[in-house]
């Protein structure tokens, strides 16, 4: 079968697109004929080092997709051949402490699509038939992919961690990558006041017309100084952030007495200052959240059908063109979701 994999890490030179061993289904499991991936900036981490994460090489990439069920067990209570469904990329044991206790992105063995496994940039898959989750009715299989990561990440950020509420207001940091949009379109969804920040204009004013309500371009203003004009010198109640250490500072002044920050990345370093005596005086929340459990994805499914809140598309990539795609999410430049059709 075609797919897009690693030969080795650092740069582009190590991603090859050709012919890899058709995977053989084991009971329990589904073959899925895949459609779409998106890609997510650990795809970029994978290429580039892979430092820290056990995999062999080499490894199909892609961490998120969607496709049609092409094998299933016979009698499979939920899924039949032909379904479109889209991939929970967490493959976990079901045994330890925190699958039982339904945390199962928590798994201590927890194994990743695109990161400790082969991954979705390929025809075919084989998963466990649970991973696989009926794709929105009329939906794109490059928007159903897109939903089982930066979706995912943002979900568990707003819902479970941040607990977010219709009257409050949420500050979003960097607008224009895939898990700030998808935070953007989902507190907006569930009622909630939502202001954005980017480095970029042109950014700012894009998320203006999907829906923010108020956008701060930090390259030419304040970011706090903003937040507190409008917001009455109170500041915002949920931070939601995944830029790190250039944002830290502000992401600690911004928040509301008692606020909630919560973060799922560190793109400009994970080592920024630590405002303690801020934090404990004004009794700053700060949740770290990473993806989500496989119950949260239904969730998410559910509401976004409901909504027809589909995930932004920045552009969409023959696989022969991977490595365009590859550097298109590495220059910063894509406002959404980079996407690789599979054919
Ligand atoms: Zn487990």
């Amino acid at each position: 079968m075609k797919a897009v994999y690693l030969t080795g890490h650092g740069g582009n030179e190590v991603v090859a697109i050709g012919e890899r061993p058709m995977p053989v289904r084991q009971a329990g499991e589904v073959l899925v004929r895949l459609q779409a991936a998106t890609l997510n900036r650990v795809d970029l981490y994978m290429r580039d080092s892979g430092a820290g994460i056990t995999h062999s090489l080499p490894q199909v990439m892609g961490i998120d997709g969607a496709g049609l069920v092409v094998e299933v067990d016979e009698g499979h209570p939920t899924l039949q051949v032909g379904d479109r469904v889209l991939l929970y990329p967490g493959v976990t044991c079901g045994h330890c402490e925190f699958c039982v206790r339904g945390e199962e992105v928590l798994c201590t063995s927890m194994k990743l699509l695109g990161e400790h496994r082969d991954g979705t940039m390929a025809e075919y898959i084989c998963i466990p038939a649970r991973n696989a989750v009926p794709m929105p009715e009329g939906w794109s299989f490059e928007e159903a992919a897109a939903l089982g990561v930066n979706h995912l990440t943002a979900w568990r950020m707003l819902m479970t961690q941040a607990r977010l509420k219709p009257w409050e207001t949420v500050l979003v940091f960097g607008i224009g990558g895939g898990v700030s949009l998808a935070g953007l379109q989902l507190a907006k969804a569930m009622g909630p006041r939502v202001i954005v920040t980017s480095r970029e204009q042109d950014k700012c004013d894009r998320a203006l017309a999907l829906g923010a309500d108020a956008a701060i371009c930090s390259r030419t203003q304040d970011v706090v100084k903003e937040v507190m004009r409008l917001t009455g010198k109170r500041g915002v109640d949920v931070v939601f952030e995944n830029i790190g250490a250039a944002v830290w500072d502000s992401a600690l002044r911004s928040a509301v007495r008692g606020g909630r920050i919560v973060t799922c990345g560190a793109t400009t370093g994970d080592q920024p200052g630590a405002d303690m005596r801020r934090v404990f005086i004004r009794q700053l929340q700060i949740y770290g959240s990473t993806l989500g459990n496989l119950a949260e994805l239904r969730d998410l499914v559910r509401f976004c059908a409901q909504h027809d809140l589909r995930p932004v598309m920045d552009r969409v990539y023959a696989m022969d063109e991977a490595h365009a795609a590859l550097d298109r999410l590495a220059s910063g430049e894509q406002f959404g979701k980079v996407a690789v059709r599979i054919v």
